[in-house]
């Protein structure tokens, strides 16, 4: 239940309407728009009907949340969209970030070699992985602590704030230490006390759709992270499992308006996970930025032949700066404002 408050109301008249809301056991949420203050009454359905605020001293009306996620849905922020800065770095409502980095961190040269090449090339975040979900327990799972201090170290060099993905809650503490964004990965999109806790560190997530989750359920996960307290949380279509065998995932394109028209959460695509394939990639990037997803999480590697983990997927480092031109300039035609750091391209040049 969304309610919302006179542009008149007092400071007690909130206060005495947050009292009401916890009084039934609800929890509420005080979302201060410029002119409107609304505030979310979060809870069992039978407790939020037992609120009855209608005609209560500065309460202007009271509406009702229909999808059963709250916190993210578009209707609780009343069309606004969320636009999130990490070190300077915007994503969101007219921002676009390009989130760029290998798929696995592999060693210093490895690292800072990628981390420069996209950095110069107007990449906003590095991502790189120090904990890895491998599909085979006999595979390869990231360097762990060292993983994660390489990744300091080139945040230290670049400037770049990092995305590093969190499997364990065992690691949370470690990875708060150098994570500008924590990812969710596909495979934990339903991991609820990974979600929880993810929640209460405060940090910006970045939650990957599960391989056969549908947009509901995705968002129900968001909402694990939001009632925390958390507001800044970022949603990655990476493809889901279709009946189509001829590439690795059907990246959900759809998915980006939709998810958009849904939520006010930023939606980024990860094209690399999707196609399994470097030749993929650029279409599936192009068409993902023109479509108005507000980011791409890629994939890119200095030697992707040498690559430990997903190398036929990777970008090769010294041809990204191109890719990354053209991708740019599709989301200025997907409606994007570009920042000074973000190079532009003709798209089908
Ligand atoms: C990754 O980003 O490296 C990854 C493992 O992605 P996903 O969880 O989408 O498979
Ligand atoms: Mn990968």
């Amino acid at each position: 239940m969304m309610i919302v408050m006179k542009p008149t109301a007092t400071e007690q008249e909130v206060e005495a309407v947050i009292e009401r809301v916890e009084s039934v056991g609800a929890r509420a949420h005080v979302v201060d728009g410029s002119e409107l203050k609304v505030i979310g009454a979060i809870g069992d359905r039978e407790h939020i009907a037992r609120i009855d605020l209608e005609g209560a001293p500065g309460v202007d009306r009271m509406v009702p949340i229909l999808k059963p996620y709250k916190l993210a849905s578009s209707q609780f922020r009343d069309g606004r969209r969320t636009v999130l800065e990490i070190a300077g770095r915007k994503l969101g409502g007219e921002h676009f970030a390009m989130i760029a980095g290998p798929c696995t961190v592999e060693s210093r040269e490895q690292l800072l070699q990628t981390a420069h090449a996209v950095g110069d090339a107007g990449a906003a975040m590095l991502r790189g992985g120090a904990y890895k979900p491998r599909t085979s327990p006999y595979a390869f799972h990231g360097l762990g602590q060292e993983g994660l201090r390489l990744l300091a170290d080139a945040k230290q060099e670049t400037g770049l704030p990092i995305v590093t993905e969190l499997m364990d809650l065992r690691d949370l503490d470690d990875v708060l230490e150098v994570a500008d964004v924590i990812q969710i990965g596909a495979r934990n999109m339903q991991n609820y006390t990974l979600l929880t806790e993810i929640g209460r560190s405060g940090r910006p997530a970045l939650l990957k759709r599960g391989l056969s989750a549908t947009l509901e359920e995705l968002l129900m996960a968001a909402e694990y992270i939001l009632k925390e307290g958390n507001d800044a949380v970022i949603l990655c279509e990476r493809g889901i499992r279709t009946f189509e065998p001829a590439y690795r995932f059907t990246l959900d394109l759809t998915a980006v308006p939709v998810l958009q028209e849904l939520s006010h959460l930023p939606v980024v695509v990860d094209p690399s996970h999707a196609a399994g394939r470097r030749d993929l990639v650029g279409p599936l990037s192009l068409a993902a930025a023109a479509a108005g997803a507000d980011g791409i999480i890629v994939e890119v590697h200095p030697n992707p032949d040498a690559a430990i983990c997903d190398g036929p997927q990777a970008l090769v480092a010294d041809e990204f700066a191109q890719y990354a031109e053209r991708v740019h300039a599709a989301a200025a035609v997907g409606g994007k404002l570009l920042s000074e750091y973000q190079s532009v391209a003709n798209p089908i040049g």
